[in-house]
């Protein structure tokens, strides 16, 4: 639910961005015997430019073409990109590296919580001991639920589950209130679905009601693996009602929709036979008032759905085992992966180190993250990096002063906005303490439940206090970046701030194609769609005439037509609405990245490529990348985010400066006579 005011640059806004759930072994053998490969020489690969394609009839194809045919999608994965999933990988062996040092006993100077980051990963690697240990935590998790026979109790059981990491029925958390950023408040969004999104609870194509049939067989499963009768069919149809009173997600792009503040009292009247008050006690907020119910119908609904507590609690119980899944043993794990499989088409699991780095950045990824820091570019990096995002602030108020649909006024609150935009850059200067943390040698799902509670307490302690700026919303090997409508603020972590997309050694078009086309997008969020309703300190309101507001809208519609017209896969086009936001920022991005690379003077051709052109390429390059169908579709249907090839052609097509580059006839495809231009 944190995501309601992040934008991100790709895939999800979760910090490690990747499905979890087995191989064998405790800690060790040292991996030294199955590195990632190094990574790219500084600038744009020449070796992998298709030269039978014209850059004017497919760019992508021209950057990516040889990429293309010779990259498999490794057996563990659902899609292989060129520069994240390569980075993703590097960063991986570092932190697989880092934790094994840990476990052996090293000293790890840059991490004070060293113990507990040992603890969780080796508990981790321990697969038998999850099979035996983690199952007997869930035990204990599902007898506590069989305790619920009234409305207190399902209240404060859903408290307990929600501390523990899992999302019946809804999701509770803190939140800076959209209308005044000075304050924390808390919210309640709508969450309890397992498929991974309400529209697949009801679409009728062969798919969709082959993946229904598919979960609740799963579910099926996985109860009867923890030793409960199959009632995943109540189960289905409890989740269906909740699905009906959720909103789309492209209306939840709109922060007008997802916005009511109606207080504790709004949301008691909306849902009054929920036990409220026992909830936030249980949940440990008991004083809480000042809250934003997201979506007030679903929490109408919520009232009405059923009051069987033979059901109640078997849904409780299916939406814990799921939370748990992940940490449990392996028949759990592979059965989660049967169903996981559907949506991301990989061959099989990842290893079980992999998940387990994975699991521990979760868990402590301010802790992991200091050593991880101590290996990335340094000072030198940074500077070099806090410059370009300079360049890129520049360009954008230079065409802002060029754009003829914004009024003066509206000019004004923009160069307002974007002056104070907060950067942050490779790791925080204030790390996250975690000594109140209860890592132990229990049980992997007891680790699990800990890291969870934690979390879950830092964040709503929040409420009522000032805000705190200083914070990160992504760990420090995090292979993305994101911007935040209510802090105003980008954020680029150093998982990003490395080869293909920056190095300080690299020529200067290929940095700006790669990190400084991440800045134009992450700077173009406040400005997008969504961003845009967002003002310069961060509050929600109108803050452009409607003249201005319309205009915008009529651009953003031409993005909006344009994208629609795209196919992800097979008959699947992308959803034009859905993907509005990073396809403006994209598409913007493009522009400031080539006019701040413009002002910084002439550098030398590469390949008989100009520098113009290498930009653009280096741009390209970094979004090549191979889909499993499965994984494609799943992207199109629920990912804010365009497929690669689209994230290179849609935005170079509606780009002058491209077309000028690489000298495309206009009407050709990258060159087409009506273009749509935002920013
Ligand atoms: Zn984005």
């Amino acid at each position: 639910m944190r995501k309601l005011a992040l934008l991100c640059l790709v895939l999800s806004c979760r910090s490690t961005p990747q499905t979890v759930p087995a191989a064998p072994l405790p800690v060790t053998p040292p991996s030294a015997e199955r590195q990632a490969s190094p990574p790219p020489p500084p600038g744009i690969d020449l070796s992998i430019i298709d030269r039978a394609v014209q850059p004017c009839d497919d760019f992508y194809r021209f950057v990516c073409g040889k990429w293309l045919d010779r990259t498999p999608i490794p057996e563990d994965r659902p899609l292989w990109g060129r520069a994240f999933s390569a980075i993703l990988e590097r960063n991986q062996d570092v932190l697989r590296q880092i934790l094994e040092k840990d476990v052996r006993g090293e000293p790890d100077p840059a991490d004070p919580f060293v113990e507990k980051v040992r603890d969780f990963y080796a508990e981790c690697m321990d697969e038998p001991k999850a099979e035996t240990a983690s199952f007997k935590t869930l035990q204990e998790q599902l007898a506590a639920i069989d305790a619920v026979r009234d409305a207190k109790a399902l209240a404060r059981e859903v408290a307990q589950l929600h501390r523990d990491g899992a999302k019946p029925f809804f999701g509770y958390t803190a939140q800076q209130d959209y209308k005044d950023a000075t304050q924390v408040i808390g919210a309640v969004d709508q969450s309890g679905l397992g498929l991974p999104d309400r529209d697949y609870y009801f679409k009728e194509d062969k798919k969709s009601v082959e993946l229904r049939a598919l979960y609740v067989d799963n579910v099926g499963r996985m109860l009867a693996l923890a030793g409960l009768p199959d009632r995943s069919k109540r189960i289905m149809a409890l989740e269906t009602e909740l699905a009906k009173a959720s909103m789309d997600r492209v209306s939840r792009r709109d922060p007008n929709k997802v916005y009511h503040r109606l207080d504790r009292a709004g949301l008691t009247r909306a849902a009054p036979r929920f036990a409220w008050d026992d909830y936030f006690t249980a949940v440990g907020t008991p004083e809480v008032q000042a809250l934003n119910v997201t979506v007030p119908p679903f929490f109408e609904a919520l009232d009405g759905v059923t009051q069987d507590f033979d059901d109640l609690r078997i849904y409780l119980k299916w939406r814990a085992i799921e939370a748990a899944a992940d940490a449990l043993g392996k028949k759990f794990v592979d059965e989660r992966f049967r169903f996981n499989q559907a949506l991301t088409g990989a061959k099989v699991l990842l290893p079980r180190w992999k998940r387990c780095v994975t699991m521990t950045d979760r868990a402590l990824g301010e802790a992991l993250g200091r050593t991880f820091a101590t290996t990335s570019g340094g000072e030198q990096a940074k500077g070099k990096a806090r410059e370009m995002i300079q360049d890129i602030e520049k360009a954008f108020e230079n065409n802002l002063g060029t754009l003829d649909w914004m009024d003066e006024p509206a000019k004004k609150a923009s160069l307002y906005k974007l002056h104070k935009i907060d950067n942050k850059v490779a790791f925080p200067e204030k790390w996250r303490d975690y000594s109140k943390m209860q890592i132990g040698r229990e049980s992997l799902l007891a680790n699990v439940r800990a890291a969870a509670e934690f979390e879950n307490a830092r964040e709503l302690a929040k409420i009522g206090k000032p805000v705190d700026r200083s914070e990160w919303r992504m760990t420090p090997p995090t292979v993305n970046a994101y911007y935040n409508s209510s802090l105003n603020e980008m954020v680029f972590p150093a998982g990003i701030m490395q080869l293909p997309f920056f190095s300080p050694e690299a020529p200067l078009p290929s940095n700006y194609g790669g990190l400084g086309m991440v800045m134009g997008h992450e700077l173009t969020h406040g400005f997008g769609d969504r961003g845009r309703k967002f003002d310069g300190d961060g509050n929600l309101h109108e803050w452009w005439s409607p003249q201005v507001s319309k205009a915008f809208t009529e651009r953003a519609e031409c993005v909006a037509k344009q994208y629609d017209g795209y196919v992800a896969v097979d008959d699947v086009h992308l959803n034009g609405h859905l993907t509005l936001g990073e396809n403006i920022a994209d598409i913007g991005g493009l522009k400031l990245m080539i006019s701040a690379l413009r002002a910084r003077g002439p550098t030398q051709e590469v390949g008989g490529f100009t520098p113009e052109q290498q930009a653009f390429i280096a741009f390209g390059q970094v979004w090549c990348t191979n889909y499993r169908p499965e994984a494609a579709r799943t992207q199109a249907l629920t990912n804010p985010h365009s497929t690669g090839q689209w994230r290179v052609n849609g935005p170079a097509s509606d780009n002058p400066d491209f077309a000028k580059a690489f000298s495309c006839q206009p009407g050709s495809p990258m060159a087409p006579i009506n273009r749509c231009t935002v920013w």
